[in-house]
């Protein structure tokens, strides 16, 4: 297949031509005497590498289509929460578990296991927050989970330990890769041709799923897993607020990794966490590829750090957007000017790459983007000026190596997998919207895998 006028690396009217899964050559006049079936014309448009979307959860993302929403729009105030669950409960077959999501103390009121039995009191039922990191079980599911969930959290709250939940309700194998293709179509319809799956549970069985997935067209992006044992990427580590491991557990669980080869990646969000996560780095040696997921609050200090260590930082920019307001209300006042920094960590030269986190931040790496270039919260405030990157560098969060988050970009050039995001417009035009919408077309590793046509502007996006 040949592409025919497009604009790579800021030159226009290039062909580019892609076999075997790879860009062939980049050139002028390539596609001259192909067959029209064999030419994709882009228009003048800009040919950027695939975005990679650097930290997710993809079952989690999938697991949302079939979970009712307990949090925006849906849930403003607790008389919502109570509605949208007590319909669930009355809808649910019998057998068959609620599975909530989203779940804000701030809108839907405080959540236990009492109101939850209120509320459903003939289905097993359990609520995620919109953190990710606490489910809210109702008695029924608590018995269903048996005496360690039950002793973990008689009053229903059971904080990180997801992997004591593994199995319970499981989906249907056929209904959890619908709900993957669905997810999988919407971030190749923003031009996302590879993700890295953070789940800290990711184990072989998990890397097997995404690659049966992957075979079977499910997924049609290339996938690295972060996690435990039996997956190829960086080992992860949860720094889980209610719970601190001591400094020397958390170096040796680093220096573990380090000694089988594989870097790590800590989650550390607060900046109690990230202090802990830096240390513990540095006792142990850090490592390149070693990684700090979030990185939430960075005082000057603290990216002074990460830089002299060489960790990256892999942050998300889309919670400044989705999450910014409450930020503005919830967060301690000494915090805020800190929280989600690009700039800072660029100029300081620490490697910084971008995910969404999805579930639990928006999919959209355009939206995310356009966050770090603009530093605006969905009211419109302002949040960090400083921190603004420009869309270069706001794009460059995404097109690092899976494996080298914040390295340097993946290229458009001879011998490089076919792993591309064709926009509609130039990149002078791209870089003042940064929206999904200009995504034309996305090819992973040579294949079509999204054709929004060459405007585009008729495609809905997540
Ligand atoms: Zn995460």
């Amino acid at each position: 297949m040949i592409l025919r006028d497009v604009e790579v690396g800021g030159v226009g009217g290039r062909d580019v031509r892609i076999d075997g899964g790879r860009v062939a050559a980049v050139g002028a006049g390539l596609a001259a005497g192909a067959p029209d079936q064999d030419v994709l014309d882009g228009g003048g448009g800009a040919l950027l590498p695939g975005l990679h979307d650097h930290h997710l959860h993809l079952r989690a993302l999938a697991a949302t289509r079939r979970s009712v929403p307990c949090g925006a729009p849906a849930v403003q105030r607790p008389a919502d929460l109570d509605r949208v669950l007590r319909e669930a409960a009355a809808r649910a077959g019998t057998g068959r578990w609620i599975r909530g999501v989203g779940h804000d103390d701030a809108l839907g009121g405080p959540l236990d296991r009492r109101r939850l039995d209120e509320l459903a009191p003939h289905r097993p039922a359990r609520i995620q927050h919109r953190s990710g990191h606490l489910w809210i079980l109702n008695s029924l599911a608590l018995d269903r989970a048996g005496p360690v969930v039950t002793a973990l959290a008689a009053d229903g709250l059971l904080y990180d330990r997801d992997d004591l939940l593994h199995g319970l309700d499981p989906a249907r194998p056929e209904e959890e890769w619908a709900d993957v293709a669905a997810v999988s179509a919407a971030l190749a319809a923003c031009g996302v041709t590879g993700l890295t799956d953070a789940t800290a549970g990711n184990d072989a069985a998990a890397a097997r799923d995404l690659a049966r997935w992957r075979a079977e067209g499910a997924l049609l992006q290339h996938p690295h897993l972060l996690g435990g044992e039996g997956v190829a990427g960086a080992r992860k580590i949860v720094l889980a607020e209610h719970d601190l491991p001591g400094l020397d557990a958390l170096v040796a669980a680093v220096s573990d990794a380090h000694d089988e080869g594989r870097p790590v990646a800590v989650h550390a969000a607060s900046r109690a966490t990230v202090v802990l996560a830096l240390a513990g780095l540095e006792a142990a040696g850090a490592r390149p590829g070693d990684r700090l997921e979030h990185a939430a609050v960075a005082p000057p200090e603290l990216v002074a750090w990460a830089a002299r260590l060489g960790v990256t930082v892999v942050t998300n920019p889309g919670f400044v957007v989705a999450h910014g307001d409450r930020y503005r209300r919830d967060v301690d006042v000494e915090d805020r000017p800190w929280l989600y920094r690009g700039r800072a960590f660029v100029d300081a030269g620490v490697p910084l790459a971008a995910g969404s986190d999805a579930p639990f931040g928006p999919l959209d790496p355009w939206r995310s983007m356009r966050a770090a270039v603009d530093r605006r919260t969905e009211r419109g405030a302002e949040m960090g000026p400083d921190e603004r990157l420009s869309p270069e560098a706001a794009l460059a969060l995404y097109t690092g190596p899976a494996t080298d988050p914040g390295g340097p970009a993946r290229r458009v050039a001879p011998g490089a997998p076919a792993d591309l995001c064709l926009l509609a417009v130039p990149w002078v035009e791209a870089r003042t919207a940064l929206t999904a919408d200009y995504v034309a077309a996305t090819f992973v590793a040579g294949a079509l895998v999204h054709d929004g046509g060459t405007t585009g502007s008729d495609q809905e996006h997540p």
